[in-house]
């Protein structure tokens, strides 16, 4: 099998349990997520990404293991995983499949933001009565039936840098909404069972504060799948444009209340942070295949014989170091998530946001370079991994130029302020 060989069933844990003081149930699953990766998704990984095509059987291997329902409370019948267990878990699935991991996310975060997330946030309590029955419909699709949930947001506009409304509009009917938009760049398209979409209410003066997020079934009347996905990189995303045309939805497809997303933005910032974890996870495992290749340990390569050169010793202490900065300062940032965090808080978790998705491409770069041509043939997965490395860092809302734009200008001037 081509481009399967970074990985062992005997890879340590990304985040070593007592290092890192880890409960035995966040062990317990990282060693899970591990054992699917090793076994099931790194063996399947470059046919996947070589074809472009949505990894499906990883998803029946997910939905076995119960991790579709990671973060659905255990009330409802989930894992009820909280931010930091959901995040340390799904880098472990990204060191075996990129694209797994990534659109993992964007499935799981259906039920975060839904569930603790939203826990954490203000509304009456009849509100919450009517988001508490509805994303248990949600819950109980996904935990009976493996349904997917994906997270098309991007529009092609300002609207997912969080500067401008967004474009796709719900005009409120009878019983529901009717949606007309576009979104592109949607991860699992013509594979996701729901689309969660962000979008804006159709009235006159709607604007940022008026944010829905509604489930629309991949199968309702007049959503269409267009475009062509051959990319760089994160091939198994499949993330073509999705188009909606008066597809009629109805109200319990709320995956919150009006007015929460536009709340959870403001006052839980770390959400967006939940697309860093595949790129851990490609960081870790691109520096798991220097220390093998190095070593001899690949399977199917020559016996290289170059590690007692200084140049290529230093290189790998590089990658070490680059690895546990950018290892040190996730964890930091994931363990502080929650509602309302300080401006310290944000600043770090931006900073840990670029750390993540650059590094991981500066690691697999310097990896390539280090263990040269041989290594980066398409029967190895360094290459692929040095690929979808390269993705990280485009990711709206935190782009990693957004980062910088926001590191520079949120501590530099306070709420409010200006030069007037
Ligand atoms: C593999 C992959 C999977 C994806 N999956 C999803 C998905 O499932 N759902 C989803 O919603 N999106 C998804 N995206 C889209 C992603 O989040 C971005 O929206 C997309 O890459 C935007 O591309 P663009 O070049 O059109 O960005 P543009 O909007 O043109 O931005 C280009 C760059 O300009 C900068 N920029 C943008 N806006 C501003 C601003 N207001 N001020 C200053 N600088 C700005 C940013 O750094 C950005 O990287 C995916 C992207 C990739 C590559």
């Amino acid at each position: 099998m081509h481009g399967s060989a970074s990985t062992t069933l005997e890879d340590t844990p990304i985040f070593d349990q007592s290092a890192f003081r880890l409960t035995d149930r966040q062990a317990e699953l990282t060693a899970l997520a591990r054992h699917i990766g090793a076994t099931k998704l790194a063996p399947r990984a470059a046919d996947y990404d070589r074809r472009a095509a949505f990894p499906t059987e990883n998803y029946t291997d997910l939905f076995e293991a119960g991790l579709l329902g990671v973060c659905i409370p255990t009330e409802y019948g989930g894992i009820g995983a909280d931010f930091q267990t959901y995040a340390i878990v799904a880098a472990e699935i990204g060191r075996y499949c990129g694209s797994t991991a990534l659109t993992w996310n964007m499935h799981v975060c259906s039920c975060l933001w839904s569930g603790s997330l939203t826990d954490g946030l203000e509304m009456d309590a009849a509100t919450r009565e009517v988001h508490q029955a509805r994303r248990g419909i949600h819950y109980r699709r996904i935990l009976e039936h493996g349904a997917i949930y994906s997270q098309p947001f991007s529009e092609g506009g300002a609207a997912a840098a969080g500067v401008a409304a967004f474009g796709t509009k719900a005009k409120q009917v009878p019983g529901g909404w009717l949606v007309t938009g576009k979104k592109i760049f949607a991860s699992l398209s013509g594979h996701a069972n729901y689309y969660g979409i962000l979008c804006t209410e159709d009235r006159p003066d709607a604007g940022r504060r008026d944010t829905l997020y509604l489930a629309v079934p991949a199968d309702a009347p007049g959503v269409s799948v267009s475009g062509e996905w051959d990319p760089l990189g994160m091939r198994g995303t499949v993330s073509r444009t999705l188009t909606f045309v008066d597809v009629f939805v109805d109200d319990d497809a709320a995956l919150m209340p009006r007015g929460i997303y536009a709340q959870a933005a403001t006052r839980w910032p770390h959400m967006f942070l939940t697309l860093t974890p595949a790129y851990i996870g490609i960081a870790q495992a691109a520096y798991d295949f220097t220390i093998r290749y190095l070593r001899g340990e690949v399977p199917g390569t020559p016996p290289v014989k170059r590690r007692m050169y200084p140049t290529k010793q230093i290189a790998v202490a590089q990658m070490r170091i680059m690895l546990e900065q950018t290892k040190g300062l996730w964890f930091q940032a994931i363990t502080e998530a929650g509602p309302n965090p300080s401006k310290e808080q944000v600043l770090r978790a931006y900073t840990a946001q670029y750390t993540a998705m650059e590094n991981a491409n500066e690691i697999a770069r310097l990896a390539i370079r280090t263990c040269g041509g041989q290594a980066m043939l398409r029967s190895l997965p360094l290459e692929r991994l040095y690929r979808d490395s390269r993705c990280g860092s485009l990711m709206l809302p935190w782009t990693a130029e957004l980062c910088l734009d926001r590191l520079g200008r949120e501590t530099l001037y306070e709420r409010g302020e200006t030069d007037e």
